[in-house]
């Protein structure tokens, strides 16, 4: 196949930004000039994510009973909602963020950061939300984490209707969303890439565990600088 490329931007909003993010990556905003970068390069599909939840999604802290309902250190378990005999997932709760709104507009948090420079008229470019489902947490821009997931979104089926054969992951946050969607897209048979310098982790200790399982046989999945990408896209 053709070496055709998508660009998948994860995540780059309001509430995973400082100075005002409900849920800030350190950090956050300063990758946006390099996305920016990489936005001017000829990629045949550029996608951005957004996280976009209900009020009462699972992710929230609040939404827990105490005492396990403290933002950043508690974990709740939940069943695939579809297959409640397969195994179980444990996930972490977030501050409130990233709220989809009652009209579906979404929230001031719930924003792409007005700084990343989306070429107007073009027609590739696509937005996939993510975590719409109060019942499952959503990192991957793909599905939840489920074996058999409940939840799946277009952008696999995006992605092979116009014969992508890599994918460029970059976005927020580099241990978690980041992370799963280049997980998937490599289980899903793409060619994936993480671009080092496009994205910021939640802990910077989590990345040494990252970038090992990213080096799997079973992922391989390589790290690149932003201006690697830049000398292969132009070519
Ligand atoms: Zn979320």
């Amino acid at each position: 196949m053709t070496f055709k490329p998508a660009l998948i931007i994860v995540d780059v909003q309001e509430d995973f930004c400082p100075p005002d993010g409900a849920l800030q990556v350190p950090g956050g905003r300063d990758i946006v000039p390099v996305i920016n970068e990489l936005l001017k390069l000829p990629f045949p599909l550029k996608i951005a994510t957004q996280d976009w939840h209900p009020e009462d999604h699972i992710s929230f802290a609040s939404n827990h009973p105490p005492p396990n309902n403290i933002p950043f250190e508690s974990t709740i378990t939940f069943k695939n909602p579809i297959d409640p005999a397969e195994k179980p997932q444990t996930t972490r709760l977030w501050p409130v963020h990233c709220l989809r709104g009652s009209d579906g507009r979404g929230s001031d948090g719930a924003k792409l950061v007005p700084e990343l420079n989306f070429p107007k008229e073009d027609k590739v470019h696509r937005i996939v939300k993510k975590g719409e489902d109060k019942r499952v947490e959503m990192y991957s821009a793909f599905a939840d984490p489920f074996e058999k997931p409940a939840v799946k979104s277009d952008l696999a089926k995006i992605l092979r209707e116009e014969n992508i054969t890599d994918v460029y992951c970059t976005g927020l946050a580099a241990d978690y969303c980041v992370y799963y969607t280049a997980l998937h897209a490599a289980e899903k048979g793409f060619t994936t890439w993480v671009v080092k310098d496009a994205q910021k982790p939640v802990k910077q200790e989590n990345m040494k565990e990252v970038e090992e399982t990213y080096k799997q046989d079973k992922y391989k999945i390589k790290m690149v600088s932003k201006d690697e990408v830049l000398q292969k896209i132009k070519q």
